[in-house]
């Protein structure tokens, strides 16, 4: 057992009442505790990954046989939401707990206000070995989603070939990304240097361990082996076709590297006590509304991404669940989990009653979307203004740009690629989700969900469980 029995974790202000309780759970100086220690938590990120296109949500190519070997034992979230199609918020919602408007992250570029804490931090305050490998400049540590992580690997190397265009006003000096094979090979380092791939050491600190691939965000260019699984549909395939494979392909690469990461841990018997969450950081548009990648729309192919959680030793299973959910709810749902459930959530919620089985998501529950503001601009052969943000209720969906003028209601029931526009100005739905979109937008940003004075850092230290 590789846990370490002193380690806890404490809700999200760690104020005096939790601090208490766990030192009436342990007393001063006890190193061991009675009852069930923290696991190991392995956080996987994919980038760019649309959940219909995984083989797990039924794609019809077998693009993700790992992510399908996670959900026949664990639980796979149907109707899973980014926030935004942009990764650095996308990220950032996924370790705050908060929406990229309360946040404070809205778009690439930009680092997350230093007053926001993020999940890393928690755990490393309660005593977590802490570490992240990250595949794509997007998420550089300057970016500010390093906090809390002792070790955060953002270093690509250098450049093949030397980029002269700055991104999102950032000078990138080394190679702007990396392949899951390296990233997997890296996190798999830093496991066997901790002794974490080995017999299990008494007393030996859990991890949370944070991986992320990007290789399905373009250009589309999967290994050999990968690509060659799926050669383009058709008797004449077009280049969108062939995109498309090229797309399928880069899935299946990174898929299999979180099989051999798993493989590892398993292979340690690490994968059964681990509490492994896996998830697509926003979609791909691949021409359904015009447009390639994504960033500028918030349909569901860009928004609908996989979720999956597979912790089998602590977790009824294996179960699809079809109500929505969002990645705004991974944090505060890992915490509940860890026993602290959060008394502070804003718009998320833990999903831990519904991972135990004894609840299922609420269909009524709002889910909001948004987009990043623009100056006036044409990207590719769309034109952007302004912001655009959507809320999705029950059946419906309603998106709105003002800057653009373009109003849009669908029925995702009967029509869940959003094709066939219903938005009228006295139809009635349209009238409700833009006044709730409204009172969203104006709506003063809730407290952090995770919020740690210097004080309750200090006590918490002083209580012994933190080395
Ligand atoms: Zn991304």
């Amino acid at each position: 057992m590789p846990e370490d029995a002193d380690t806890l974790l404490t809700s999200q202000t760690f104020r005096t009442l939790v601090v208490l309780t766990i030192a009436a759970m342990m007393p001063a100086g006890c190193r061991r505790a009675s009852h069930q220690p923290p696991p190991p938590i392995l956080l996987v990120t994919f980038d760019t990954l649309r959940a219909d296109h995984c083989s797990a949500y039924g794609y019809g190519r077998p693009t993700t046989p790992t992510l399908e070997r996670l959900a026949r034992k664990g639980v796979l979230f149907e109707t899973a939401y980014a926030p935004m199609a942009t990764t650095t918020p996308s990220h950032a919602t996924m370790l705050t707990g908060l929406l990229p408007r309360e946040h404070g992250l809205v778009r690439n570029g930009e680092a997350l206000p230093p007053g926001q804490r993020i999940l890393a931090e928690v755990l490393e305050l309660a005593g977590y070995r802490t570490a992240a490998f990250v595949s794509s400049f997007a998420l550089d540590h300057r970016f500010g989603l390093a906090r809390g992580f002792e070790t955060y690997d953002d270093d690509f190397g250098p450049a093949m070939v030397a980029r002269t265009e700055p991104w999102e006003g950032h000078r990138v000096e080394q190679a702007f990304d990396r392949t899951a094979d390296k990233t997997c090979r890296r996190a798999l380092d830093w496991l066997g240097a901790q002794g974490y791939l080995g017999p299990p050491v008494p007393g030996r600190r859990p991890f949370f361990l944070w991986v992320h691939f990007f290789d399905p965000h373009d250009p589309y260019r999967p290994p050999e082996a990968h690509a060659a699984l799926f050669p383009p549909l058709g008797p004449k395939p077009s280049e969108l076709d062939r995109q498309i494979a090229h797309y399928d392909g880069e899935i299946h690469f990174a898929d299999a590297e979180l099989g051999r990461l798993l493989d590892e841990l398993d292979h340690f018997g690490l994968l059964a006590q681990t509490m492994t969450i896996v998830a697509g950081d926003h979609g791909e548009g691949l021409m359904q509304h015009g447009h390639m990648g994504h960033g500028l729309m918030i349909y569901e192919e860009a928004v609908r991404v996989p979720l999956v959680v597979h912790w089998p030793r602590a977790l009824p299973g294996p179960r699809r669940v079809a109500g929505p959910v969002q990645l705004l709810d991974i944090t505060p749902t890992v915490l509940d989990l860890l026993g602290k459930p959060l008394d502070t959530l804003g718009h998320a919620r833990s999903l831990a009653p519904i991972l135990r089985g004894r609840d299922s998501p609420d269909p009524a529950r709002e889910v909001f979307l948004q987009r990043r503001r623009y100056e006036t601009e044409t990207v590719g052969t769309v034109h952007v203004k302004g912001e655009k943000t959507a809320v999705r209720q029950g059946r419906w969906k309603y998106i709105e740009a003002p800057e653009e003028g373009t109003h849009e209601l669908y029925d995702l029931a009967a029509d869940p690629h959003e094709l066939l526009n219903l938005y009228g100005p006295s139809v009635a739905e349209a009238s409700l989700l833009a006044g709730k979109l409204q009172a969203w937008r104006q709506s003063v940003a809730p407290p952090p969900v995770l919020s740690v004075s210097e004080e309750d850092a200090r006590r918490l230290r002083s209580l012994g469980y933190v080395q």
